[in-house]
């Protein structure tokens, strides 16, 4: 087992102290953190471990993306820019991904996955994977690729979105037994393979594309496996309309209706919740995946997350995806969540780095039900550690290095990565995936799915 000391620079552990060490060390055992501290605690055990030189940079806990969809990445660019969701999805997104086959499922999750590992991002959960995309294939880029990954089988059995009936195209449409008989395939052969850095959950689809004995059943399911579930969740108007109008109810209601309150419990957006829905959510331990970026993009509204974190839910931030952010860069995106709040309550104390960095490491970590193995810099925490180099001007000078890192910082900053005690990504290169390749798989896979949609698009007109 190889041991690894990365010797000097800032260490923000983000282990609850909110402490900064100045010129720090982290020792690394095997896939374990075996000691974190001052550079005259941890040097004298670190005999026999090879040295990484961190002078000058931070170093920080993996970053936790709560909300991503990996089959979105090729169409960023694709789709217009000025879209509010619905028309968004039902004339745009559902059309590409109802072309896609399990090699542009693949090629998408890589390029996906070599930018979430260049940015800092070390673990995911996956909103939902429809099989056309090809679960085993993304599977094998989650392994092969060294990062930590949820991957969500779809579960749907109704084709519309919220309000909007029988909006959805035939080829994105799946039965829901048929869902329930891949979720139960994919769990038994990928649940916690590749050392353990894969889960298998449940993605159910928006309100409007589930019938409640397909709720009734996935809750029950999740039950069964043990598993997560997660959502999306009051994104737009229209999804609290349809929870009203369907079930008489606002956003908590709807989840408790069907038993979808709890850990492991993830609902992504969660633009229009009420101060009764947030105590719900805090209650029971139910995480919001915060997604100012594409909530911003779409125009569909700004989450009161600092009365979440005022009221104690879990939130975690996620990046969504690439047509609605257009990055997966959770760096950029830690900026987007702190600035959206101080905006939207004309309040710059309402939210401070610390908040949006805990967000993005610990509230992630227990999104995914592992804050006693992730989410930060701790003895016996898996080694799951981002190496942020301060030398650009962009991120001069070396001062309050968590302010650099949320307000000056971006995932260019990233210079090493490791999950599982292991590089993946070291002095900007990525070790797991060939770079070149992924990048021209991914623009040849575009031009396929062109084709197959409509060959005389023209994506200089799409705006
Ligand atoms: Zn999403």
């Amino acid at each position: 087992m190889t041991r690894y000391l990365l010797k000097g620079g800032f260490i923000v552990p983000v282990d609850g102290s909110r402490r900064i060490i100045r010129d720090g060390c982290v020792l690394v055992d095997g896939d374990r953190i075996e000691m974190v501290g001052s550079r005259d605690e941890v040097l004298p055990y670190s005999a026999g471990a090879e040295v990484v030189d961190t002078t000058g940079c931070l170093i920080i806990p993996g970053l936790v993306d709560t909300h991503v969809h990996l089959a979105q990445a090729l169409l960023r660019g694709v789709v217009p820019d000025n879209l509010t969701l619905i028309p968004w999805l039902r004339d745009w997104v559902w059309r590409f991904l109802g072309v896609y086959d399990r090699e542009d499922g693949k090629a998408s999750a890589a390029l996906c996955i070599l930018e979430m590992l260049k940015t800092g991002t070390t673990a995911f959960i996956e909103i939902h994977l429809h099989s056309r995309y090809g679960f085993d294939g993304i599977a094998e880029v989650v392994k092969q690729s060294g990062i930590r990954g949820v991957l969500s089988k779809t579960f749907m059995d109704m084709k519309g979105y919220a309000t909007e009936e029988n909006i959805m195209p035939a080829s994105m449409i799946e039965d829901g037994q048929e869902c329930i008989r891949e979720f139960k395939q994919m769990h038994k052969k990928w649940n916690g393979q590749a050392d353990g850095r894969i889960n298998v959950w449940i993605g159910l689809r928006s309100a409007g594309a589930v019938s409640d004995s397909l709720f009734y059943e996935a809750a029950e399911i999740a039950r069964e496996y043990d598993t997560g579930i997660t959502n999306h969740v009051a994104e737009v108007r229209e999804d609290l309309e349809y929870y009203r109008k369907a079930y008489g109810t606002g956003v908590a209601g709807y989840l408790e209706k069907f038993n979808m309150l709890g850990e492991r419990r993830v609902y992504a957006h969660c633009v229009w919740l009420n101060e009764d829905d947030m105590r719900k959510f805090a209650e029971t331990g139910t995480t919001v995946a915060h997604c100012p970026s594409s909530n911003m993009k779409l125009g569909s509204g700004i989450a009161p997350v600092s009365d979440m974190l005022r009221l104690g839910v879990n939130v975690g931030l996620g990046c969504d995806g690439g047509p609605s952010n257009d990055s997966y860069d959770m760096i950029r995106e830690m900026k987007m969540a702190a600035c959206l709040q101080k905006v939207r309550t004309l309040d710059p104390t309402v939210i401070s780095a610390w908040d949006v960095l805990t967000m993005a490491t610990r509230n992630g970590a227990r999104a995914m039900g592992k804050l006693n193995m992730l989410g930060s810099l701790e003895k016996g925490k898996k080694a799951d550690i981002v190496v942020v180099s301060l030398k650009r001007p962009s991120v001069t000078p070396i001062s309050n290095p968590v302010s650099l890192l949320v307000y000056a910082a971006s995932g260019e900053d990233v210079r090493d990565v490791m999950v599982d005690g292991k590089f993946v990504v070291r002095d900007k290169q990525v070790l797991t995936l060939d770079e070149e390749h992924v990048i021209k798989q991914a623009n040849k896979h575009l031009e396929r799915i062109l084709s197959k949609v409509d060959p005389s698009i023209d994506l200089l007109k799409t705006m």
